[in-house]
């Protein structure tokens, strides 16, 4: 076809070779659009031939995605009519796979000294790794701004100590503005009330050396200076470590919630205390006119109803100690307290009450502490009936004494269920009990563990647990020594 080829050497053959092994796919058209150069890669991507192109305008739009087939037309003639710049994203099918990929596809016109077009050079560039990398951009900044947009949870971007971002509904939440947050009136440190900066702190340090936080709760000081009880949990920016994110729940309903049933419980422990109270008075005068009269097998009977009563009387005794620890409002005595002493009375008292273990003793501490007696009395018994409570088919419990310079401690040892790991810290929450529990039929309410804890705090302690499951636990107790509480 030595036409053919004349026509398309309109470059000299080194360019020719050079113009081929660009990966571009390029050609030149004549003012009037149709084509009279195509490189190699051009043909051999869509599988024409420089005949067919050279025959026909309009010859490679059927190798277009039909959805760009007549943008493509409407874009080139615009550009052939105005003798301005083509360009236009398209999909180009290669022949041999049946592939459709993005180019980016653009002609400028040529002019010579009497500004007439004399040609169109053409090239089109393959852009698909482009979209794709645009498609997914965009894909990853429509779910943030959809997630921006939430309307329960509040965003912001910390930088430093400021807020330098935030989502309308952490505005809202904290009655600040978009001006504000322009302005730099944004800062957690001044958002933060004072006894919540050393858990904040704590956060963002966890959050600068693991990249994430463990939810926490704390508190907002809001624009009019009201308190907003908040969960907040957050994580850093890969590429901006400078950058964090937080998400920030609204607590203040549960706040409000737990409130009503602290009130509950405080109002409720304390109207079933009076008439309890009578009602044990009154069965412990019958008691005694019984006795008196000789009376035994009465008497008996009525003993009956007077453990019950005792029970009766030490929940309502927790429940009541749980709502005063709970409002700061329990009173605590201060005296000297011989630690061996009150053990030696809990196990005495707790061995009575439960034949059903030994409860062992191994040490001494050989000191004394300052603090409340028949709360630390109330801590070891707690720890002995959970001991016992938790090991039904153990036959003993052990408790352990020591002392160093500096610390005494105390360790309840038993041999049963033991607790799985996951629960080892919210043991020590008001009310919580291993669901599991209830259908072992394990009575309890779940506020032994916080009263003693309480307790523990109170006098300046700490308690840890230990636990294996299937073979025990063991609670350790620690007080500073020589430490007036
Ligand atoms: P309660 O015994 O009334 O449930 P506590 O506050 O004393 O409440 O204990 C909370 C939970 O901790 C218990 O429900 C139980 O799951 C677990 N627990 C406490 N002590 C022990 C123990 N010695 N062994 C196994 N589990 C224990």
């Amino acid at each position: 076809m030595p036409k053919t080829k004349q026509t398309r050497r309109v470059t000299p053959a080194s360019c020719d070779t050079l113009i081929d092994s660009i990966p571009q796919l390029v050609w030149t058209a004549r003012p009037d659009g149709l084509h009279d150069y195509a490189n190699r890669r051009w043909l051999d991507y869509v599988g024409l031939t420089f005949e067919q192109v050279h025959r026909d305008i309009w010859a490679y739009l059927p190798f277009l995605h039909p959805e760009d087939q007549e943008g493509n037309r409407m874009h080139w003639e615009y550009a052939l009519d105005t003798g301005t710049l083509f360009e236009y994203e398209q999909r180009i099918k290669q022949c041999q796979t049946g592939e459709y990929r993005w180019f980016l596809t653009r002609a400028e016109p040529l002019r010579n000294e009497a500004d007439q077009i004399v040609k169109w050079v053409g090239t089109s560039t393959d852009i698909e790794e482009q979209k794709r990398i645009e498609d997914v951009l965009r894909e990853g900044q429509e779910r943030a701004d959809a997630l921006m947009q939430s309307k329960i949870i509040g965003i912001n971007i910390i930088e430093g100590e400021q807020i330098v971002d935030a989502n309308d509904t952490f505005l809202r939440m904290t009655g600040y503005t978009r001006e504000d947050l322009r302005a730099g009136r944004l800062n957690w440190r001044n958002m933060t009330p004072p006894e919540y900066m050393a858990r904040t702190v704590q956060s963002l340090q966890e959050l600068a050396t693991q990249q994430s936080m463990t939810p926490y709760e704390k508190e907002y000081v809001c624009q009019d200076g009201s308190r907003l009880l908040v969960l907040v949990c957050g994580v850093v920016f890969q590429h901006h470590p400078h950058q964090a994110i937080n998400f920030v729940l609204d607590n203040s309903a549960r706040k409000e919630l737990e409130q009503h049933k602290d009130d509950f419980i405080n109002m409720a422990s304390h109207e079933l205390r009076t008439p309890l109270t009578v009602v044990k008075m009154q069965t412990q005068l019958v008691h005694k006119r019984l006795e008196k009269h000789s009376q035994h097998e009465a008497a008996t009977t009525l003993s009956r109803v007077e453990r019950p009563i005792e029970q009766l009387e030490r929940l309502i005794g927790e429940l009541l100690d749980v709502s005063q620890m709970q409002a700061g409002r329990l009173k605590y005595v201060r005296e000297r307290v011989d630690l061996d002493a009150l053990l030696r009375e809990a196990t005495d008292t707790m061995q009575h009450m439960s034949p059903s273990h030994t409860i062992v003793v191994r040490g001494s501490i050989q000191t004394s502490v300052i603090g409340d007696r028949d709360r630390l009395e109330q801590m070891l018994s707690n720890l002995l009936s959970n001991a016992i409570k938790y090991s039904p088919d153990a036959k003993t419990v052990e408790v352990e004494l020591s002392t160093s310079e500096s610390a005494v401690t105390i360790r309840v040892i038993d041999h049963g269920l033991g607790i799985p790991r996951e629960q080892r810290d919210k043991i020590f929450e008001r009310f919580y009990r291993d669901a599991g529990l209830r259908q072992h039929a394990v009575p309890g309410l779940g506020m032994g563990l916080y009263i003693v804890a309480e307790i523990v705090k109170h006098h300046g302690g700490t308690i840890t647990v230990d636990s294996d499951v299937g073979k025990g636990s063991t609670f350790t107790v620690t007080f500073p020594r020589r430490r007036d509480v």
